[in-house]
């Protein structure tokens, strides 16, 4: 997709857009295009609805975001960099983007509809609250090959949290490309940018020393451990306290987590990232191999 111009601040009389793309046929896209359904969630920056093309009638969720809070914010650039690196990865476990388009006051995404909705609202649905460690792993699997995937192609995505992944027909759809960014020099320059979820960040991104695709691999033992729990493993009253937590390198486990398990996130959750292992050895670690037979 080319993004040429700068969207947020282009001039648009008449609702005209310049969106790109795709599988729906046309690649000028304008609000009256859609039929708007109800509100699918909500996040810091953006509202999602579900959304039905009126010629076609296939159906997608639409992004949608206020100009003058990107301004405010200063997001253009992380919006530009939301829509390319999504655009750019084609995988069978990555949300798809079909176009974007913008009107006066507003910028709004087309993206695939994820039918069941983030984990984060799955995991509240079961009565304890908790996703059984066999179903954890099926999702946790999908999302490092997502990962995978994304780090082959040199971007790191740095929001990984049960409400950004979304899913459909049973699998793994990671969304929000908010704060992926591309590693092409990352790796060698480290990067220094402060982001993501609290209760998801990595000691070193907290100890502000560079920081690098294993932040991912970090959260995704974050991640594991909130979908077999309910709960982040550092959740704290207060900032500081979940600093202090996450960067003691101490990790309590709720009674009924398998051994496995521990064994597992013991290994991930570790602060040095030299010591973590990598994608490929967590998919062969034992608990994968428990819980999935
Ligand atoms: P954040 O606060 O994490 O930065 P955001 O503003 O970037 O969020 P998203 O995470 O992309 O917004 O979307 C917000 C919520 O909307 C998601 O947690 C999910 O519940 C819902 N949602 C987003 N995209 C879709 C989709 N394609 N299909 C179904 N639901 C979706
Ligand atoms: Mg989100």
């Amino acid at each position: 997709m080319s993004m040429q111009g700068n969207i947020i601040n282009a001039a648009s009389p008449n609702n005209e857009v310049n969106g790109q793309i795709n599988i729906l046929g046309k690649d000028k896209w304008c609000k009256e295009d859609f039929e708007l359904g109800p509100c699918l969630g909500k996040g810091k920056f953006s509202e999602v609805y579900l959304a039905r093309e009126k010629q076609s009638g296939f159906i997608i969720a639409l992004k949608i975001m206020q100009k003058s809070f990107l301004k405010e914010y200063g997001l253009e650039d992380q919006l530009r960099r939301e829509i390319l690196l999504q655009n750019g990865s084609d995988h069978p476990n990555i949300l798809a983007i079909y176009g974007f388009f913008h009107d006066q006051n507003r910028i709004y995404l087309i993206l695939e509809y994820a039918e069941q909705g983030d984990l984060y609202t799955l995991t509240r649905s079961f009565p304890e609250k908790r996703i059984p460690e066999n179903l954890a792993a099926k999702y946790i699997k999908q999302t490092i090959s997502a990962l995978i995937f994304l780090h082959k192609n040199n971007v790191i995505h740095r929001d990984l949290k049960p409400e950004n992944i979304l899913l459909s027909k049973g699998d793994v759809k990671l969304g929000d490309f908010g704060l992926a960014i591309e590693n092409n020099n990352a790796i060698k320059e480290k990067r220094q940018t402060f982001c993501g979820t609290l209760d998801y960040i990595s000691p070193e991104m907290f100890n502000r020393k560079g920081h690098d695709f294993r932040v991912d691999i970090w959260s995704i033992g974050v991640l594991c451990y909130e979908l077999c729990s309910g709960q982040p493993p550092f959740e704290s009253e207060t900032y500081d306290e979940t600093m202090r937590r996450v960067c003691s390198g101490s990790l309590k486990f709720p009674t009924y987590f398998s051994q496995e398990l521990k064994e597992l996130l013991t290994k991930i959750l570790q602060k040095n990232p030299d010591l973590r292992p990598n994608f490929e050895q967590i998919i062969q670690s034992e608990w994968f191999k428990t819980a999935l037979d």
